[in-house]
């Protein structure tokens, strides 16, 4: 079977030089293992996508020389198969509708970030869990269904991290895959939209992707994402979760570090071949037998040629704009 990896941006801001990194390695580690690469638009946040970001973040993709095949997928046009497989998982009593208004389920739209297994928001309770398919789902008030995660330990071995392994019930806690809303009791309109982790899943499984490369602030989400794959009955992808670049605070990077947004240098007129140069050396890519000339094209395959997940360092990369390269700290200037 021909192994397939995927590109997945999230539009709800501009793509930066941390995004274009852990994209850069998806593609290079796509590329040297023969994949087919594919591009998903995670637009399914809609109170925080931006109605600009989607095509920019192809405009990013296509100016660092990043290639992908196939048709774009858009998470807003698959509500229909999210709803398909919510209703599978109502009928196995694996979701329940939950009516507790946490923060927590207004967060859920989105990718989560934390910081390795640690989850910052609290655990759910079980306050709605009784509920079993054919009860009355209540009415009148929001709510978004929450998944029923299934007890003891559950691991992988990530190809980056190593050995992952986690109670998720007791530490990670049910989480919500609808955002919240006002469903009506017809059967199609039964739940609010899709949330990230239920999305998420549902295309790696309809597009069989079989290698998953992203940021290690999801690392957490990977053993939510790992329980969802079970209860629907399909193989999970290999995951391969790449160290963040972070700001001088020690903080996934940001608006607040600067801005490092791609489509800035874009119009400053950067040369997309500094980003690639940037991203490969702080990758374990030094490139300096290269010269300073030398086509985008040929500087991907470069790095290519000699991919391998050994050759990355283990740490957060500290991208400091301002008091340049010190021990872990990389400058762009
Ligand atoms: N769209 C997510 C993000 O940009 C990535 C989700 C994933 O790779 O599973 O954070």
């Amino acid at each position: 079977m021909r192994r397939r990896g995927r590109l997945a941006p999230s539009p709800t801001g501009a793509q930066h030089l941390g995004n274009a990194r852990t994209f850069l390695l998806a593609y290079w580690s796509s590329s040297a293992n023969d994949e087919q690469l594919s591009l998903r638009i995670e637009d399914i946040d809609s109170p925080r996508v931006k109605p600009w970001a989607a095509q920019q973040a192809i405009d990013d993709l296509r100016w660092l020389g990043i290639r992908w095949s196939g048709e774009i997928t858009v998470q807003t046009d698959r509500t229909r198969r999210y709803n398909e497989i919510l209703s599978f998982l109502r009928r196995r009593n694996r979701i329940y509708p939950c009516v507790c208004s946490r923060r927590d389920i207004e967060a859920a739209a989105s990718a989560p970030h934390e910081t390795g297994l640690h989850h910052e928001g609290p655990v759910y309770p079980g306050t709605c869990a009784a509920w079993r398919d054919g009860d009355r789902v209540p009415e009148g008030r929001p709510l978004c269904w929450r998944f029923r995660v299934a007890p003891g330990n559950w691991s992988f071995v990530d190809t980056i991290c190593g050995p992952q392994s986690i109670d998720v019930q007791s530490k990670l806690g049910d989480f919500p895959v609808t955002r919240k809303g006002n469903p009506s009791r017809s059967d199609d309109q039964l739940y609010p939209p899709a949330a990230y982790q239920l999305a998420v899943v549902v295309d790696d499984i309809d597009h069989e992707i079989t290698d998953v490369v992203r940021g290690d602030d999801l690392l957490a989400s990977t053993l939510r994402q790992l329980q969802l794959f079970d209860a629907i009955g399909a193989a999970p992808p290999r995951f391969a979760h790449v160290p963040l670049v972070c700001g001088s605070d020690g903080r996934r990077l940001a608006k607040r570090h600067g801005d490092t947004r791609l489509s800035q240098y874009r119009e400053q007129g950067v040369p997309p071949e500094k980003v690639v140069r940037w991203a490969a050396s702080v990758s374990g890519y030094p490139l300096e037998h290269l010269s300073p000339g030398e086509p985008l094209e040929s500087i991907h395959q470069d790095v290519i040629d000699s991919f391998s997940w050994d050759r990355l360092p283990k740490d957060p990369i500290i991208l400091d704009r301002h008091r340049g390269p010190g021990p872990n700290t990389v400058a762009w200037r």
